[in-house]
């Protein structure tokens, strides 16, 4: 089998749904093997999501409408959106458990000792730049509390 990492392009076809289920279904696998496709793929859904909320700024505001405003009709393209994160919250946590994460580890290593985590919304001024894993992680974990509160109201649950 070769290895070869698929463009921002063919992510973006695949997000969207223009492709083959095979060729869908080996980038699928791909998916949770590969941290830089999976960088692509968080980037090609957020390309996506952006494309079709332009006139919201703030994300979380705009997330918590959203979920409320589709409470009985939701659009498609919220529906795949939410399908897509899905993707990658189960890739990325199949990335970090299998050690792909190499930056988290370390950082791990070098602070763990002396410093609690760092919070999920850490500024974004820090001098320290954010890794895209930590962003990833960061993102996904976000994704997942927030999925996981408007459950427990019921938001989701048809
Ligand atoms: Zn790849």
């Amino acid at each position: 089998m070769k290895v070869t990492h698929y463009s921002q392009q063919e992510w973006m076809q695949y997000i969207e749904d223009h492709l083959p289920s095979e060729v869908r279904d080996e980038m699928e696998d791909h998916l949770y093997r590969c941290e830089a496709c999976l960088a692509s793929y968080m980037i090609g859904i957020d390309q996506l999501a952006l494309q079709q909320i332009l006139e919201v700024e703030d994300q979380s505001a705009y997330m918590n409408r959203i979920l409320i405003r589709t409470v009985g009709k939701r659009p498609a393209w919220y529906r795949s959106t939410l399908f897509h994160y899905g993707i990658a919250a189960a890739a990325t946590l199949v990335l970090v458990a299998t050690g792909f994460f190499h930056g988290i580890s370390q950082e791990i290593g070098t602070y763990g000792a002396f410093k609690p985590a760092p919070p999920l919304e850490a500024p974004a001024s820090l001098e320290t730049p954010i890794s895209i894993s930590d962003h990833l992680v960061n993102r996904t974990l976000t994704w997942l509390d927030t999925l996981q509160n408007e459950h427990k109201k019921g938001g989701l649950t048809p």
